[in-house]
């Protein structure tokens, strides 16, 4: 593997793993940030270690180990400072800076999201967020993320000469460990910065749930897709079972066609390509045109009437079943299960 640029002194390249054990503890996302350490370290021939704040449990530390982490470096002092970003970006930059780092890796959840301009600014590098994929090339490190509406994919290379600030799409996101993975003895290390960290000009006030009737259909969780299956009656119950699920809304082309919805919920070639966790498609043919839209999501759950529809072969489960019948016996458990909130 050509990694020479990434060597410059001969010394391998040093990459830093920012996780936050919020409340102590390990979450996915510092599992699966872990995980795609252990493959980036392998890609670029690095070794690595792991940054956060003092109060982690023993329990989580012990927790890191299988994920292969030899070193974690505990930062002290910044107990007072939970509710900056700033303040943390700061203390994790001198450290980093003071660990020789040549690349920052987070995972671009709301917290990776906020740290690393903050990160990149004071570093005084480069900065490549949301990658979902990477690679070597030519000497240099190919990064790839997805642009306008996660229609295109658009690439950019990093030759090592300058430190990198890099987050992972939570998407790509998995906590198992590497096949393979050895796993390490856990070191721990506090450091203290020198200059006592001062409040910054910003603080967390509160952490407010996006809305799934208004958010981006494309950053949704969960979405419940109309198509030409469903009549003006049916798509009114789509609309409630939306409410009861705390779901986005999708359309298909023909449903925001027929006034449905805005263009910005429609899904597939023309419309948006979307990611959720779970997608239900109700009336919906499976057009490669849709299908294209909804590929990656993780679970696709159908109902169309038609046994021969191109969606059943695309979907994880499929139920051949008439909306006018199965929405509002749905409707009703759901209320039933939920007492009767919508
Ligand atoms: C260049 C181009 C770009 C396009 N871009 C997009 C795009 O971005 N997004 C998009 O969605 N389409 C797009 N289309 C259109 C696409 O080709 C399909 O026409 C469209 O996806 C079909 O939508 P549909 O599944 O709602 O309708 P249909 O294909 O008409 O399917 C309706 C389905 O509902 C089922 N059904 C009917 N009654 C019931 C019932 N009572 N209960 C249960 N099921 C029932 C039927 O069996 C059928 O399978 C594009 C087309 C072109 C040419």
């Amino acid at each position: 593997m050509a990694v020479g640029h990434f060597q410059p002194a001969g010394k391998p390249l040093n990459i830093q793993v920012v996780v936050a054990l919020s409340a102590g503890e390990l979450d996915d996302y510092d599992k699966g940030i872990l995980v795609e350490a252990s493959r980036l370290a392998k890609t670029v021939a690095a070794e690595w270690s792991v940054l956060s704040f003092a109060g982690a449990s023993d329990e989580a530390i012990a927790a890191l180990a299988p994920y292969g982490v030899e070193k974690l470096t505990l930062i002290e002092g910044a107990e007072d400072f939970s509710d900056s970003l700033e303040v943390q970006g700061e203390l994790i930059a001198a450290l980093a800076r003071e660990k020789g780092a040549a690349l920052v890796l987070l995972p671009h959840n709301d917290r990776g999201e906020a740290l690393a301009p903050l990160l990149a600014a004071d570093l005084d590098s480069a900065l490549f967020t949301e990658a979902i994929a990477y690679r070597v090339e030519d000497l240099r490190l190919q990064l790839t993320r997805q642009v306008l509406g996660q229609q295109v994919a658009a690439s950019q290379s990093w030759d090592g000469s300058r430190a990198l600030v890099l987050t992972i799409n939570p998407r790509i996101l998995s906590s198992v460990v590497l096949p393979g993975q050895q796993p390490g003895k856990v070191q721990v290390e506090y450091w203290r910065s020198f200059k006592p960290p001062a409040a910054g000009a910003t603080r967390i006030i509160e952490r407010i749930p996006a809305d799934p009737q208004t958010v981006d259909v494309c950053e949704a969780e969960v979405i419940v897709s109309a198509g030409l299956g469903c009549n003006a009656q049916s798509f009114a119950r789509v609309e409630e079972l939306t409410r009861l699920l705390n779901a986005s809304l999708g359309v298909t082309r023909p449903a925001y066609d027929l006034g449905y919805s805005g263009f910005e919920r429609m899904v597939g070639q023309t419309g948006k390509t979307v990611t959720p966790r779970f997608y239900l498609a109700l009336g919906i043919s499976g057009s490669m045109h849709h299908l294209g839209g909804i590929k990656d999501s993780k679970t696709v759950v159908a109902v169309n009437i038609d046994p021969k529809a191109a969606i059943f072969p695309n979907a994880d489960e499929g139920f051949v079943a008439d909306l006018r019948e199965v929405l509002p016996l749905l409707i009703e458990r759901l209320k039933l299960a939920t007492g009767g909130a919508a």
